[in-house]
């Protein structure tokens, strides 16, 4: 007797293993991942094991994929087409080698080691060609194995697939019916996903998922559009010719003029199968198409004909999976976050869920765009997705699970951190908090702020900084010139006498700076060195760049309207002007501004070329800059020096050529010092 739960749980597994695999197969659209699928799978196959009477001929375990869909017509395949049965961990492989090993011992009791073949598997959606006397008749998919969906015009299209065999040292048999995977490209995927979502379509799920609805089109001129691509890995039936081995068929396959699977590796034992399946996992991610695992497959054919098939599966090949790298959960919440920058990222909260063997529970979603390019509503389902060693990333909300429940997404007017009102620069599409002093800001505008092309205070490293901010003891770069300083470095752990001293020292030398330095401190968006120096020429003070208007600073040749924005409204914020004003009393000075035409180097244009010993470019083109020079980067007449370090490079050969004036490093230090 068999108990009622157990029955019960059996039919509502076949229902919804038919119910995914209508959405799969039929709809290209599913609704859980892979791995969720196949424990629902494992589970119903388990119990089936256990109470072998529950097995109905149309249990979902008795067949491969699903029906063809009506909208085509079918085709019968002549040899029947199966699945593959699936290995996960090394274990479960060396059991499935030792079953397989028994079965063929059975067959030829002295069989010591099996050669074994083993290929990528190709992720891609299941079809058959047939050929006849060479010329290709029928083209079809692998429907519920028996009966496939003839998509002959479809699969024409794929310019990999050759209407008529060349007969190249291999004599064209009078049939070959080939079976292989139709698939796309990850990086074609991720471009024609891209335009499904600008032609406001549903991107698909996976590239399997797109090569499989690609191919099901009712008009082939669509498919005909889409990036498809075909690789064959192995033959039903074959009349007119036969051969040994399936590594001897994929070869001749390949030389009738047809793409196969590679890397194809015979091997002598079940060690050198998982050496190809490591490396192949290591290679996972450079190779352009997406695989889920390795293939092996019994090499000598006679035999696999022996060894025979199941109901849905051969016995005489396994697929040894990689771990899934796909996996659907909830997303509970998105939360925004402010980066050491100010931009503020949103990020994907998720019910915590195993992917590739490694828990995930937040997800980035990089922009506002990408929430909408995505559709994402908190509350969704989605699937994600982990790649390599990459974040995690949410790929697509399967709408068909909403509830009505779900709800928008909306961007923050405030920062989540200090409450300023965010801005979005002209053209950007990352929200930003213009605050200064915004703590989630605070030390990576600090560590600006000291390093040696801004205020350059030396000893103020990037851990000294952490603690100050972690320990609320300093909340912007005004702070830094408190007389309170002192005192709050000594609280600090490992930092002595004699090493606040030095600090204390350097900060007392950075008061007394110039305007580019101090512009350039203060950290504001696409405000580099160059453009602080030409700032500072410009307005000659910072009250008067604080009070310039947009369109003064657009009128700047070298100022464009995303410059000058970004000007405008980090002066737009109030804190901001404080902590300029409060550095100012507390005694932070700068030279008054030396003109174009005055300095030491006024009016000269230098080039560097080559390695300086003494300090780095950017220092060395600063130091030019601050003694009133101009910095070239092309070797052009207006140039006066070029000055060669080692290892200089073509424009050297340029300035000799133009005989412009050469100098050395020591001879530059001469003129500037
Ligand atoms: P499968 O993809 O696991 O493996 C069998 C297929 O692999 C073969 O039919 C063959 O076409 C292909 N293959 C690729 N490379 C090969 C090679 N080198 N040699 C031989 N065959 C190769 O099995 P399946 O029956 O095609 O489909 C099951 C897959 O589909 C599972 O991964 C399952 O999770 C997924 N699925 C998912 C859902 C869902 O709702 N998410 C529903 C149904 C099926």
């Amino acid at each position: 007797m068999i108990p009622q739960d157990i029955k019960k749980r059996v039919s509502e597994l076949h229902r919804q293993i038919n119910d995914h695999n209508h959405r799969y197969y039929v709809l290209d659209d599913p609704e859980v991942s892979d791995a969720q699928y196949d424990r629902l799978l494992r589970d119903l196959s388990e119990l089936e094991e256990k109470h072998p009477d529950l097995i109905t001929p149309d249990s979902p375990t008795q067949r491969v994929g699903a029906q063809p869909s009506e909208k085509f017509t079918t085709v019968q395949h002549q040899e029947r087409m199966y699945s593959l049965e699936n290995v996960m961990t090394e274990k479960e492989l060396d059991e499935w080698h030792e079953r397989l090993l028994k079965s063929a011992r059975e067959i030829k009791p002295d069989i010591k080691e099996l050669e074994l073949v083993v290929e990528p598997k190709i992720d891609g959606a299941a079809v058959e060609l047939v050929y006849k006397k060479g010329r290709l008749i029928v083209g079809s998919t692998r429907g519920d194995g028996l009966t496939g969906e003839d998509t002959t015009g479809n699969l024409k299209t794929i310019r990999a697939v050759p209407l008529q065999l060349i007969g190249q040292k291999v004599k064209v048999p009078a049939r070959l019916d080939v079976r292989g995977e139709v698939y796309i490209a990850k990086e074609k995927f991720n471009e024609f996903n891209r335009q499904q979502i600008k032609a406001g379509k549903e991107p698909f799920a996976n590239p399997r998922n797109a090569a499989a609805g690609s191919l099901r089109q009712l008009d082939s001129k669509i498919t005909a559009l889409r990036p498809l691509d075909i690789m064959i890995h192995g033959a039903g039936s074959i009349k007119g010719k036969s051969w040994k081995t399936h590594s001897e068929l994929l070869e001749a396959i390949f030389r009738l003029g047809i793409k196969t699977v590679k890397p194809v590796k015979v091997c002598r034992n079940l060690d050198e199968v998982k050496k190809y399946h490591t490396d192949l996992l290591n290679k996972r991610d450079e190779i352009p198409y997406e695989i889920d695992g390795i293939v092996i497959k019994v090499n000598d054919l006679e035999l696999q004909k022996r060894i025979g098939v199941r109901t849905r599966t051969p016995r005489w090949a396994v697929a040894y999976k990689f771990p899934a790298r796909e996996e659907t959960t909830r997303l509970l919440d998105i939360k925004v976050q402010v980066g050491r920058t100010g931009a503020l990222t949103p990020v994907a909260i998720l019910e915590p869920v195993k992917v590739g063997g490694v828990e995930v529970s937040r997800a980035t979603l990089h922009n506002q765009d990408e929430i909408k390019r995505l559709g994402l509503k908190i509350g969704d389902w989605v699937v994600v997705k982990r790649s390599g060693d990459v974040i995690p990333k949410i790929i697509k909300s399967i709408v068909s699970k909403r509830t009505g429940k779900e709800k928008s997404f909306k961007m923050l007017q405030k920062c989540p951190v200090c409450q300023s009102g965010i801005v979005l620069p002209e053209g950007e599409i990352v929200p930003r908090c213009p605050n200064l002093g915004c703590p989630a800001q605070v030390k990576g505008a600090l560590q600006h702020f000291v390093s040696r092309g801004a205020m350059d205070i030396e000893g103020l490293g990037s851990k000294i900084i952490e603690q100050l901010v972690d320990k609320k003891l300093v909340k912007d770069p005004a702070d830094l010139y408190e007389p309170a300083i002192q005192g709050k470095l000594l609280q600090l752990e490992r930092t002595g006498d004699k090493l606040v001293g030095n600090i204390m020292l350097a900060i007392d030398k950075s008061r007394q700076t110039t305007l580019p330095r101090f512009i350039y401190a203060l950290g504001i968006r696409h405000v580099g060195e160059a453009t602080a120096v030409i700032l500072a020429e410009q307005f000659r003070t910072i009250e008067n760049l604080e009070k310039a208007s947009r369109e003064e600073l657009e009128s700047i040749h070298e100022v464009g309207p995303i410059v000058a924005r970004s000007i405008f409204d980090f002066f737009q914020n109030p804190n901001n002007k404080k902590i300029v004003l409060r550095m100012q009393r507390s005694g932070v000075k700068y030279d008054p501004v030396i003109g174009k035409k005055k300095g030491k180097l006024a009016g000269q244009v230098f080039l560097f070329t080559g390695e300086l010993a003494k300090f780095g470019r950017t220092e060395a083109k600063r130091l030019v800059r601050e003694n009133g020079g101009r910095v070239s980067a092309t070797a052009s007449k207006k140039v006066d020096y070029v000055v060669a370090g080692t290892d200089p490079g073509s424009k050297l050969e340029k300035a000799k050529k133009s005989g412009i004036k050469i100098i050395s490093e020591k001879e530059f230090i001469k003129l500037v010092m």
